[in-house]
Order: C-alpha cells, then structure tokens, then sequence
C-alpha cells in the first residue's frame, strides 16, 4: 500500500513517540524494579515468615528492599495476614496514601482466598483483590521466605516489561473500594 505524505508523519511521529517512551520505561522500570520498599503490613501469622526474610540470613537488601513503616515512602505493600472486614478501609486507606507507581503482592491463603477462614467467617474479607488491585500472588500456610524471594523476583520481571501508559489504563479501569466511598 502507498502511504500518503501525511500518513507517513503520522506514522513517524508515532514512531518516534513510542520509542521515547519505551527508552524511558525501560529506564524507570530498571530503577523501580532495583529500589522496591515495602510498606510494613502484617495482620496474622504470615507476617513471621516475612519478618524472618528481613534478617541477615536471607540477605533481602541485595534487590534494593528497605522495609518502610510509611505509605508515603513506600511502593510495595506485601497483604500478609487475614484482612478482617474491620481492618479493611485501614488497608485501602494504606494503600490510597502510597505513591504511584505501586505494587501489592498477596502473602498467603487468608489473604488471597479468606483460607481457613473462608467457610464459616463472617468477619474475613475473601480476597484481598475485592479490595486493592495485586500484581503477585503468594499462595502458602504460610508461604516460607524462599516463597517470598521468589514473589519479589516475579514482580520484578512484570516491572521490567511495564509500560507506564498501560498501566494508568489498568488502574484507572479497576474498580476498588475506595476509602472516599465510605
Ligand atoms: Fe496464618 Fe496461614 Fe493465614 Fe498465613 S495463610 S495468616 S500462616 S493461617
């Protein structure tokens, strides 16, 4: 097909666009994936085996991980534990006050499913995606630090081929209870 003068602009323009754009994702995904902080949230018994990746035995300083105990400093918020129904507007609350770009990875069976809590509860939220959108789970009883490490590592190969624009179309398209709804 023989592309008209103004298509071919439109087509370079495009193109040069899109190349600016994937040179500075990779750039910011590349710094992002090598710096995550995780906010510190833990509501049961999975946040022990999170708290023992912290020591020195399992080194998780060396991908960029400093635990934080502020939303405002931190992009990462690893649900470890059961989400109660109670405890529910605090984490959106958490989660609202993080700064984009943010990722949530869901330790554990209460947190992805309600787990053994799931039948009977009437207290227990059943899945803490109805609530925050999660990029990694972590499925366990509890998931042990290696499990953990391995979470991190798969979050950082999705941040490695994220696209910023894409990414604010997700976000902007998945409903979540929102605090402001209350
Ligand atoms: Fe505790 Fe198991 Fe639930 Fe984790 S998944 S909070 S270890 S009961």
């Amino acid at each position: 097909r023989i592309i008209n003068p103004i298509e071919r602009t439109t087509v370079t323009q495009d193109l040069s666009e899109n190349v600016i754009l994937t040179t500075v994702d990779d750039l910011y995904n590349w710094a992002r994936l090598s710096s995550l902080w995780p906010l510190l949230f833990g509501t049961a018994c999975c946040f022990i085996e999170f708290a023992a990746l912290i020591g020195s035995r399992f080194d998780f300083d060396r991908f960029g991980l400093i635990p934080r105990s502020s939303p405002r400093q931190a992009d990462l918020i690893i649900t470890a534990g059961t989400i109660t129904m109670k405890m529910a507007p605090q984490l959106v609350r958490l989660y609202e006050q993080m700064p984009e770009p943010k990722y949530v990875i869901a330790m554990g069976a209460c947190t992805i499913t309600g787990g053994m809590f799931s039948v009977d509860s009437t207290t227990a939220v059943r899945g803490v995606d109805k609530l925050i959108p999660v990029d990694v789970y972590l499925p366990g009883c509890p998931p042990r630090p290696e499990a953990i490490i391995d979470a991190i590592i798969k979050l950082r190969k999705k941040i490695a081929n994220d696209s910023m624009q894409e990414r604010s179309l997700i976000k902007q398209t998945h409903r979540y209870y929102s605090t402001t709804h209350n």
